[in-house]
């Protein structure tokens, strides 16, 4: 999985400080989690394929994670899309689309399919033999999900020296990584414990951005590999967190801890902050494994 961050902080954009927006590349999927304003420059920046992103999930209608998307949907059409665009967000995603298109007389040669979230419980949205992905109901100003994605299968790594001294064909490699054992034509049993290594669990990435400290989805994203999760704000400003229901970076430690994820990467950040180095240290008061999200930068798990 290749995660790369287009925009991670709030509020407005500036020069070098996009709004949230990020690409997760994830078993031959390219999905746009969030899509601040600017977004479809970030994307050229990063020379990402447009065509090849058929899924925009956005998390609410807060500007800073959607004013980017009437842009990027036209920009599609001027480059002659044909294929599929799925947007999923809140419920009002597709009225305030749909009006801002037929207000300029635009129009676009692909299909437009809106999947409007409402509901206040984990909801599973898309699904196919690889990937699953789930809405994590936040707690905001406004209604907000964030999304889990999941690995579907728990893949087994082959030994080689085994399925070679076995004259295991190759064809069966894919189910031998699915922890099937092995039968020959005569009838003979090789178990699959002795054909691969130990299994890797599925892979997991949870993005919660924006929200207050909430303890709710803890144990949805329990055990995870990577948990996104805003920070908007340093413990001085927690006042405000509260009033704007955001997190502070010690909050988004909190929950990693919580749930015993394997990583915790912090973003969302308010511009008022020059430096971020606190953002880390006070996370750490709770969790020890914390990176920064940083712009353009582009993470390997
Ligand atoms: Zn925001
Ligand atoms: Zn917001």
């Amino acid at each position: 999985m290749e995660l790369i961050i287009l925009g991670c902080h709030s509020a407005s954009p500036r020069q070098n400080f996009h709004t949230s927006s990020q690409l997760l590349k994830f078993k031959n999927h390219l999905f746009l989690i969030d899509c601040g304003e600017g977004t479809q420059m970030r994307l050229r920046e990063e020379k990402i394929s447009f065509t090849r992103i058929k899924h925009i999930f956005i998390s609410h209608l807060h500007g800073d994670h959607f004013y980017g998307l009437i842009g990027l949907i036209n920009t599609f059409k001027l480059l002659g899309r044909e294929i599929d665009l799925n947007i999923y967000g809140p419920k009002g995603i597709k009225e305030v689309i749909l009006i801002q298109m037929k207000l300029s007389k635009s129009f676009t040669n692909f299909n437009l399919i809106f999947f409007e979230l409402e509901k206040k419980y984990p909801e599973v949205i898309f699904e196919d033999d690889l990937v699953k992905i789930t809405t994590i109901p936040l707690k905001h100003r406004v209604y907000t999900n964030g999304f889990l994605f999941e690995d579907k299968l728990k893949t087994k790594k082959i030994n080689y020296d085994n399925v070679n001294l076995y004259k295991i064909p190759s064809t069966f490699y894919e189910k031998l990584k699915e922890g099937f054992d092995y039968k020959d034509g005569k009838g003979n049993l090789v178990k699959n414990s002795m054909l691969t290594f130990n299994s890797i669990s599925p892979f997991s990435y949870a993005y919660c951005s924006d929200t207050s400290f909430f303890t709710k989805i803890v144990d949805q994203i329990k055990n995870i590999d990577i948990l996104y999760h805003e920070s908007t704000f340093l413990n001085r400003d927690i006042d405000l967190a509260k009033k704007t229901k955001h997190s502070t970076a010690q909050q988004a430690g909190k929950i990693a801890s919580l749930a015993n994820v394997n990583q915790l990467i912090l973003g969302h950040f308010s511009t008022r902050y020059n430096e971020k180095s606190s953002f880390v240290l006070e996370a750490q008061k709770e969790f020890k494994n914390v990176i920064l999200a940083e712009q353009g930068k582009k993470y390997n798990f």
